[in-house]
């Protein structure tokens, strides 16, 4: 099991910082929630105790008479009703005349201050009641409500009257408190939560990390099972058992590659050694030093063969080979090709012909597109016995041309087919001396790196046909859809 302590502080490891970032942003969102919370608590009772107020004011005004002595309280004291109301306005209430004179006042109003003479002529100028919010020496608030109220002869003066709103205070100072004590606890619940989904979370990438661990160049075949919840951490393992069998593939080529090398190094130079040897210690005249020594160079000679084929191979695969493309007349080419190997193929009695319309232009390295030409052409001349036939013939079409090499030979089986392009793979019964069976895998890859393909079919002992396709560059035949020769009848 890999834990985040063993290679590094638990405090970097993912599992923490996940559940941190939980924490913290629940967190945030706790103190936001509880301040908005707040916020809206103090509005609804302001706007509520605004409105309790209004309606008090209203009720106010209905008991207020102007008297011979000025404006007075005139209400039923029988009713409990009228007398609660007018009490209660009574004990937090100012009257005042349109200049500011204080008529009378309640007394806890006076410990709020009564109001200036300015500030009563500045209200009742602006035609719209007052709402203020005043404090008593004890820290007590109040909210006052005041305005102009005219009598019933049309007598003018100042109304002010006042609720206490220390109930409202209260309550909202409890939730603040209750709530924010809260928030610790809450936190901590959440933490271990959040540790704790973490964890389960990072199950899979632990299983990954484990599974990566296992892994050495001998169990390369290592996967990890798949959790089917069609997640992220899914797709990860998905990619991780691909990387692997990927990875598992290429060692493996890797290593047959170092063992097809091995073996193919060894046979050249147990036959140079031996020719050397029956230099050194059998051969007596001059002719026989000779001989053996020629002998020795062949082998020497096939070795760096062999060498620099591998050489080329491995620069082609590792993406160091790069291709120098230019445009060419690949008909040209192939004619001048075919034309180098009619000596080779009479020795052989075998007969090469072509059928090659002119105008092929193609984009691509003359070098390369040479070599495949020749790899092919040259096998069909080796496996074909003599009195057989060679044709190379060329067919275009709308945006690819097809480079197709057919012979009468020996044909592969079908057993081979499928291998023929493998690196070092050489039917069982070829002729050791005809080859390295790298040619091929030349073939395919050159093929390839043009953006084209090869293909092969064969019928034992009638023959093989292999077709190559190559996105062409320009056609310069009139008509580039229709082919300028009849495709050739399969071989089968
Ligand atoms: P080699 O150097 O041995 O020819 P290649 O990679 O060119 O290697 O070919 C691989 C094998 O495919 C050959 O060993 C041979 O058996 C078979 N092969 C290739 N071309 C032909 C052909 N035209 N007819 C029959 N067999 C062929």
């Amino acid at each position: 099991m890999i834990t985040a302590g063993k290679a590094f502080g638990w405090t970097r490891g993912l599992r923490f910082r996940l559940a941190l970032s939980y924490v913290l942003f629940f967190a945030v969102l706790l103190v936001l929630l509880g301040i908005l919370f707040r916020q809206v608590l103090s509005g609804t009772f302001q706007s509520q105790m605004e409105s309790v107020l209004d309606e008090e004011w209203g009720a106010a005004k209905g008991y207020l008479r102007t008297g011979p002595e000025g404006p007075d309280w005139v209400f039923d004291e029988k009713d409990p009703d009228e007398s609660f109301t007018v009490r209660r306005v009574q004990r937090v209430y100012m009257l005042a005349d349109t200049q500011g004179h204080r008529l009378q006042n309640s007394e806890i109003y006076a410990s709020l201050g009564v109001d200036p003479p300015a500030e009563i002529r500045a209200i009742l100028q602006s035609g719209q009641p007052a709402i203020r919010v005043r404090k008593d020496p004890s820290g007590v608030p109040y909210m006052i409500r005041s305005g102009l109220w005219v009598d019933h002869d049309g007598h003018k003066y100042y109304l002010a009257i006042g609720r206490a709103l220390d109930y409202n205070d209260t309550v909202i100072r409890n939730f603040t408190r209750n709530y924010f004590a809260l928030i610790p606890m809450v936190i901590v619940l959440s933490g271990l939560l959040g540790w704790f989904l973490a964890g389960r979370a990072l199950e899979p990438v632990n299983s990954v990390a484990e599974a990566a661990q296992r892994i050495t160049h001998s169990n390369l075949d290592v996967q990890i099972p798949a959790r089917n919840a069609g997640d992220e951490l899914d797709r990860m393992i998905e990619a991780f058992n691909h990387m692997m069998t990927r990875l598992n593939h290429s060692f493996e080529q890797i290593r047959q590659f170092s063992t097809d090398v091995s073996h193919e190094l060894r046979t050249p130079l147990t036959v140079v050694r031996g020719q050397l040897e029956v230099a050194m210690f059998t051969a007596q005249t001059v002719e026989q030093y000779r001989e053996a020594m020629a002998d020795a160079l062949e082998g020497v000679e096939r070795l760096s063969n062999i060498v620099r084929a591998l050489l080329m191979l491995s620069q082609a695969e590792s993406g160091q080979l790069v291709l120098q493309k230019q445009e060419m007349d690949l008909s040209g080419l192939v004619r001048d090709l075919v034309d180098q190997h009619q000596i080779p193929a009479e020795a052989e009695g075998v007969q090469l012909s072509a059928d090659l319309p002119g105008g092929c232009m193609l984009t691509g390295d003359r070098i390369q597109i040479e070599r495949l030409v020749s790899n092919l052409l040259g096998n069909a001349i080796k496996y074909t016995p003599a009195g057989g036939q060679v044709k190379v013939s060329l067919v275009p079409r709308f945006d690819h041309v097809k480079l197709i090499v057919e012979d009468t030979g020996e044909g592969i089986s079908l057993e081979h087919l499928p291998h023929i392009f493998d690196r070092f793979y050489r039917v069982p019964s070829a002729d050791p001396d005809k080859g390295l069976g790298l040619g091929l895998s030349f073939v395919a890859w050159i093929a390839k790196a043009h953006g084209g393909a090869v293909t092969v079919e064969s019928k034992l002992k009638e023959g093989t046909r292999f077709s190559v396709l190559l996105p062409v560059g320009r056609w310069s035949m009139p008509s580039p859809e229709i082919p300028a020769v009849p495709v050739p009848e399969r071989v089968h």
